[in-house]
């Protein structure tokens, strides 16, 4: 199903001279360890798995390579984000052969486009130009948005940054979102306030994300009414090296005090409600990962709110429209 692109790590293993590895990969490719370990074991190179948490490149585990004693680092499953490391450092991107067009033939009833964006994943991205060739034969015309500071291809989405949809959108009539699970093609609907079809080349199922999305703003709606009863607030910075915005969360704590609200910065490497459980603030505001209050927010018991819903809060910004949080440059650091 996935291109691990063994010859590539045997010449980069190779090229490297490492003795050791340190593997990086998220959970869902764990499965594949077995033949992930094959260029390794070849070469007879030592590989450790950095088995804790790998969400996205923006989890580079280089600092952790370093202290296994590692000469290398392979990190599976993302594209590099640029954020430079500290050892030689190899992405394999885990690219999915199956072909979406099957898929987007079932899809076709739902596409009343004439004019669409083009939207996916790193998994997805090789097959953009099969897609759109089949979009064209439909009669649709394609675009699809140059990549961002933190991706690396034109169409690539991350859940943290939509930059090449928006960059379209005033062109196009609607998007079509290649890949899994919903996150994704719910940011694109509403960064670009326009419908977004899904499609998903594994189960070969589709689905449509209108921007007006009612339930999902009532849920958001009401965390916010609770939050703003709440007289304390821990504002979550991750240490991770690609979602450290530190800057916005030193606004953030700024902004609260103003309100006369007690505000305090909690540095958090995974961001889980264990790892905070034994402080005793009212609300938090989640400025890590935007997936983690919207994807993971029912696992904690106090509500947790976006950078965007803490201002709706403070009454700076209207609730609507919606903003998913995204990661800008001018955040981080
Ligand atoms: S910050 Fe979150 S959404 Fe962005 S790349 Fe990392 S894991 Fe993905």
């Amino acid at each position: 199903m996935y291109d691990f692109e063994e010859p590539r790590v045997r010449e980069f293993l190779q090229r490297t001279g490492a003795r050791r590895a340190a593997l990086q990969l998220p959970a869902g490719l764990a499965r594949y360890l077995p033949e992930i370990l094959r260029p390794f074991d070849q070469l007879g190179v030592e590989p450790v798995v950095v088995a804790g948490s790998c969400y996205g490149a923006c989890d580079l585990a280089d600092e952790a390579a370093r202290k296994l004693g590692s000469d290398v680092l392979v990190h599976y499953g993302h594209a590099d984000m640029g954020l430079g490391s500290v050892m030689p450092t190899l992405y394999v991107e885990a690219r999915i052969k199956k072909s979406p067009v099957d898929a987007l033939e079932l899809a076709l009833p739902a596409l009343d486009f004439r004019r669409v964006g083009l939207v996916t994943t790193v998994q997805h991205i090789g097959h953009l130009e099969e897609v759109a060739s089949f979009l064209n034969s439909h009669g649709m015309q394609t675009l699809v948005g140059e990549p961002s500071f933190r991706t690396r291809y034109p169409g690539q989405v991350l859940g943290c940054d939509v930059s090449c949809a928006k960059a379209v959108a005033p062109s196009v009539d609607g998007f079509i979102y290649i890949g899994t699970g919903d996150f994704h093609p719910l940011g694109v609907a509403f960064a670009t306030g326009k419908k977004v079809v899904s499609v998903n080349p594994v189960s070969r199922g589709f689905k449509v994300f209108m921007p007006r999305q009612e339930k999902f703003i009532k849920g958001r709606k009401a965390k916010v009414a609770q939050a703003a009863l709440g007289k304390t607030f821990g504002v979550i910075v991750s240490t991770k090296k690609g979602q450290a915005r530190f800057s916005l969360a030193r606004k953030i704590v700024g902004l609260l005090s103003k309100e006369g609200k007690q505000a305090c910065l909690l540095a958090v490497d995974d961001v889980s409600p264990e790892s905070i459980e034994n402080f005793c603030f009212d609300a938090l505001v989640c400025v890590a990962c935007p997936r983690i209050p919207i994807d993971d927010g029912e696992r904690f018991e106090r509500p947790v709110l976006t950078p965007f819903e803490i201002l709706a809060m403070l009454g700076k910004v209207p609730m609507e429209p919606y903003q998913m949080d995204e990661i800008n440059k001018e955040d981080m650091g």
